[in-house]
């Protein structure tokens, strides 16, 4: 990607609008659009971070066989009445329309109901089950407050997935399966060591949900966590979990965090109120048992922007920065512009991504931008190298020289941060 074909554009202003950091930070560096609070479009350069944050979830998602489909916004009403869901009483973000004939519709904040009903035509048996099905999709909640950038959207991305049971204990297998890859994605995604796996309010069928939180100065929700132990409790059920896990509240630090998962099992209930059943191994008919796995796509991006940022700007973490390089070409130098525009087709040409800034523009302005972005290594080329590469690392201070075949083998191997240690 070259910076002069960018139709995005830095800002060095501070929206005067936007409270959130992350959305500050975003918009200043070009990653999101704000349309109005809640609502943002991802430019190119923010799209690039929701694929790669989307292609791990759905790498960890497909590792415990999770079939991907996509379903639609466009909701009946019949199906949520039959839950009570339809309600404005029982759920407060409906997003409603009609149409044309009158006939209403909910624009979906969640997929239960949706992915039950679907289901419906295709599990007549326990020999259909288990199934586990996930989506991305974009997700629609009338949200009474939105302060918090893109971390609270009143449309944003969800992954949702669900999976079918013919028995409670079968369900229960799946969910500690589930709980384990979601381990591996917020670790992949870089947040791992400050995520945690916590009591929330229940379940329809348990007495506690899990959610995983995120320790997070910009988080929403309070959290009570003892690390050694690895035990962390939303403030909403606290007095009740400290009893069950034996823990008292002195020894437990207080902590903002972000909600950026939460899992769910509905036992049979929601089979009971949709009238759901399959035939048995013993002949009889049974309800279906479900639960349903959320992760907050466009929530984890703005948590990664809250926690990682420095003065400069953004940093993100290798596997969901938009670029591996920013390649910096210094000067209008014929010799300098033809040595950078070759390794950017080499690095190109080898499958590294490079965000190529081939503006006129002074070293300054692009050394601010290529820290404002955060990609996590800059690559420059000057008259000053003498023919070499100039490497840096985001987070670095020291700089090191090298030749156009040293660096490209080093992304080859992607050991930059080796050769920078
Ligand atoms: P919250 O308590 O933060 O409103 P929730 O309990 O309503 O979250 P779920 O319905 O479980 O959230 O949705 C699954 C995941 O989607 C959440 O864990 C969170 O990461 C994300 N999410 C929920 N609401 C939003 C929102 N308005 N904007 C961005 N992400 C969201
Ligand atoms: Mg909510």
């Amino acid at each position: 990607m070259k910076l002069s074909q960018l139709f995005t554009k830095t800002s060095k202003t501070v929206p005067a609008d936007e409270t959130a950091r992350n959305a500050q930070l975003l918009i200043q560096a070009g990653f999101v659009y704000k349309v109005m609070a809640g609502v943002y479009a991802y430019t190119p350069l923010g799209l690039k971070v929701l694929e790669n944050i989307k292609r791990i979830v759905r790498e960890e998602m497909d590792a415990i066989g999770g079939q991907e489909l996509i379903m639609t916004n466009l909701q009946p009403r019949e199906v949520w009445e039959s839950t009570t869901r339809w309600s404005d009483d029982v759920v407060d973000v409906w997003f409603k329309t009609e149409l044309k004939d009158g006939t209403p519709l909910g624009l979906a904040w969640s997929h239960e109901e949706a992915i039950m009903e679907m289901m419906r035509q295709f599990i007549g048996s326990y020999k259909d089950m288990p199934v586990s099905v996930y989506q991305f999709q974009t997700k629609l909640r009338n949200e009474l407050r939105a302060k918090s950038g893109i971390m609270r959207g009143r449309e944003f991305v969800m992954k949702d997935m669900y999976s079918l049971h013919a028995s409670a204990e079968d369900l229960d297998a799946y969910y500690q399966q589930v709980i384990e890859a979601y381990k591996k994605v917020y670790d992949r995604l870089g947040i791992g060591k400050d995520t945690f796996v916590t009591f929330a309010s229940g379940g329809a069928f348990t007495k506690f949900s899990h959610e995983f939180q995120t320790v997070c100065d910009a988080g929403e929700d309070i959290l009570y966590l003892h690390r050694g132990k690895n035990v962390a409790v939303n403030e909403e059920v606290l007095d009740e979990a400290i009893k069950e896990l034996g823990v008292g509240k002195d020894e437990l630090e207080k902590v903002k965090s972000a909600e950026v998962g939460n899992i769910f099992n509905f036992g049979t209930e929601k089979a009971e109120q949709m009238h759901m059943t399959f035939a048995g191994a013993d002949g009889k008919e049974h309800p279906i048992y479900l639960a349903s796995y959320g992760i907050g796509i466009t929530r984890v991006m703005g948590v990664i922007v809250e926690k990682m940022a420095d003065d400069k700007g953004i940093v993100w973490p290798e596997n969901v920065a938009p670029a591996y390089i920013y390649l910096a070409r210094i000067g209008d130098d014929a010799a300098v512009r033809e040595q950078t525009d070759a390794l950017y087709d080499a690095l190109t040409s080898q499958g590294c991504l490079v965000l190529y800034d081939d503006r006129d523009l002074r070293a300054g302005e692009k050394f601010a931008d290529a820290d404002l972005m955060g990609i996590p290594y800059r690559a420059v080329i000057s008259p000053k190298t003498g023919g070499k590469v100039e490497l840096k690392a985001r987070t670095g201070d020291s700089t090191t020289l090298m030749t156009a075949e040293e660096l490209l083998q080093h992304c080859k191997q992607q050991d930059l941060a080796d050769v920078l240690a």
